[in-house]
């Protein structure tokens, strides 16, 4: 318990202190200056516990909830929180907002993602 608690400690230790949104297998390497003897899978499962816990964002989504969409266009989703379903939203994608973005940065804009949050109707009802 006390070793899995420095593991968990030192996995977000490593993420506190960079800010490049960095990969499992970058902060493996990184915890494993640490803690030589850490596993891959210990630190996928610390990453999993951390994000569920929301001590960390994130930005894909938990690995535990992974959904996938037949849909191809381009489109936002509402993710419930209560029951965790994911539903399409059918307001149209804001172009504008690509632009804005590639003025502001330089980039090239490709596509953006957007998940609503909250409590779908069927849960506001129960
Ligand atoms: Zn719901
Ligand atoms: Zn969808």
């Amino acid at each position: 318990m006390l070793r899995r608690t420095k593991q968990k400690e030192a996995i977000l230790e490593v993420l506190r202190g960079t800010t490049s949104h960095p990969t499992a297998d970058w902060v493996y390497n990184e915890v494993r200056k640490e803690i030589p003897n850490i596993s891959l899978g210990t630190v996928y499962r610390n990453l999993r516990l951390l994000c569920e816990s929301g001590e960390i964002l994130e930005l894909d989504l938990c690995g535990t909830l992974s959904r996938f969409d037949a849909r191809r266009d381009n489109h936002y989703h509402f993710r419930c929180g209560k029951c965790g379903l994911v539903f399409d939203v059918d307001v149209p994608v804001d172009m504008e907002m690509d632009k804005i973005v590639a003025q502001r940065t330089g980039f090239m804009i490709s596509y953006h993602r957007l998940e609503f949050r909250g409590v779908c109707k069927n849960c506001q009802e129960s």
